[in-house]
């Protein structure tokens, strides 16, 4: 038998229910916030996410899934969702417009990571992305438009972890007092960390393996090498969050994996789950610099990601997740040929209406069909037999109470609506 690969899931049955619930709350909020929807391609071509993403990551060095066509191109399953959006944005000249755009998006992305709890190879996230606009409102609205979405998915103990890592002074400072405090140590650390030491010093307080040893632990902080303009743009945004109550934490430890980051850096947690890793929901930052690393114009973006597959298994721990179990609205039920030709007008017209509407399709006996109807959660059960047919009614059963009531036929689609 042919099986899913490692790392990927099938979201069916109570879990889709939650997936589509995600994507609408996602949708709905993103709406209100007036971001529009972007859609860019699972595979580009594998450049954009080595000068995006940086050819010294570890998502470009060991996880990205790489390719040739048939044509010969080099391409890569996108491992993210800014990249893409920044080069649509650019292609179709977004930045020449007059206002801030706003996208959002909401699709899969592909890893080569070692699978675990909350760890996919194909996972979904929904984030979005800014650009045109370097005012700290902007860094607030992100963030507290991810911490507001968790919300409305009733996940509850949140809290933001931020950080800045400045312009590019601050960087620069900063870079070199991380350089001078590592050097004695480095050989302490593992191979990987001792290899970004010489190509990007500032992954190492990312590193997955290296987490929890003393010398990252007591690593210089990004925030106390910020110069004064940076640092008054920091407090800036945390005045915002203030403003709006946003829990956040500064946490100095926070860089982000990816190159590209500069000034605001956060991701979101849920306090509820401490499985280490795996209860960061979200995160972003700004990356100021990465539409000219693109060959754009010098402009500014910022964006976040979350993970639904995390997100998802948190829901489903709750307690109102059998709320979300599936169950319909109405069970057409029916024996004879005659019965049928009804059953299938009936069916038809209710669910056009919005009815969610279900019924015999196996040739059941009555008792069969009950059955079916209460495997469905059905709320009401319409129980079609010739003889009330040829006086224009129908039976309808609420499934609850056991109640049962004829009903004119012509009638029926509205006293099912008026009474779900
Ligand atoms: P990142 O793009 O790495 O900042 O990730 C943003 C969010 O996406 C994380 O906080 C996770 O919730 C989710 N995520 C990232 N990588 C994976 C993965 N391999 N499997 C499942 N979710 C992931």
């Amino acid at each position: 038998m042919i099986t899913k690969q490692k790392g990927c899931v099938d979201i069916g049955g109570d879990d889709s229910i939650l997936y589509e619930y995600i994507r609408n709350v996602v949708a709905h909020m993103m709406t209100s916030y007036n971001y529009s929807f972007i859609r860019t391609p699972i595979f580009e071509a594998s450049e954009l996410f080595h000068r995006s993403v940086g050819v010294s990551s570890d998502i470009v060095k060991k996880e990205t899934y790489d390719f040739q066509d048939k044509g010969g191109r080099n391409l890569t399953l996108r491992p993210e969702g800014t990249a893409g959006v920044v080069r649509s944005y650019l292609e179709n000249k977004g930045y020449s417009l007059p206002d801030v755009q706003k996208y959002y998006y909401f699709g899969t992305m592909y890893r080569y990571e070692r699978p675990q709890t909350g760890r996919l190879r194909e996972f979904t996230q929904f984030g979005v992305e800014v650009l045109g606009s370097n005012d700290p409102f902007i860094d607030a609205e992100v963030i507290s438009l991810q911490y507001k979405i968790l919300e409305a998915l009733r996940i509850s103990n949140l809290q933001v972890n931020i950080n800045s890592l400045g312009d590019n002074e601050s960087r620069m400072n900063y870079r070199e007092a991380l350089i001078n405090y590592l050097k004695p140590h480095i050989h302490e650390l593992c191979p990987d960390c001792q290899e970004r030491f010489n190509t990007n010093p500032l992954r190492i307080l990312d590193c997955k393996v290296d987490a929890q040893n003393e010398i990252i632990q007591n690593a210089p902080r990004t925030i106390d090498y910020l110069n004064t303009e940076s640092k008054k743009r920091f407090e800036t945004v945390l005045k915002y969050l203030d403003l709006l109550e946003i829990d956040y934490e500064v946490d100095a430890k926070i860089v982000r994996g990816l190159d590209y980051y500069d000034h605001t850096v956060f991701e979101i947690v849920s306090l509820d789950n401490n499985e280490g890793s795996q209860s960061v929901l979200g995160g972003g930052g700004r990356y100021n610099k990465l539409i000219k690393e693109l060959d754009g114009p010098d402009s500014y973006g910022i964006g976040f990601a979350c993970g639904v597959d995390r997100i998802l298994a948190i829901m489903k721990e709750m307690p109102f997740y059998q709320d979300f179990k599936e169950s319909i609205d109405c069970y057409v039920m029916y024996v004879s040929e005659e019965e049928k030709l009804y059953a299938l007008e009936i069916t038809q017209n209710l669910r056009l209406n919005g009815v969610i509407t279900e019924t015999d399709y196996l040739n059941k006996g009555l008792k069969g069909q009950f059955k079916a109807a209460d495997r469905f959660k059905a709320k009401y059960l319409i129980i079609l037999n010739n003889e009330d047919l040829k006086k224009g009614l129908v039976n309808v059963k609420d499934n609850a109470t056991k109640e049962e009531v004829k009903v004119d036929l012509d009638e029926l689609t509205e006293y099912i609506i008026g009474n779900l």
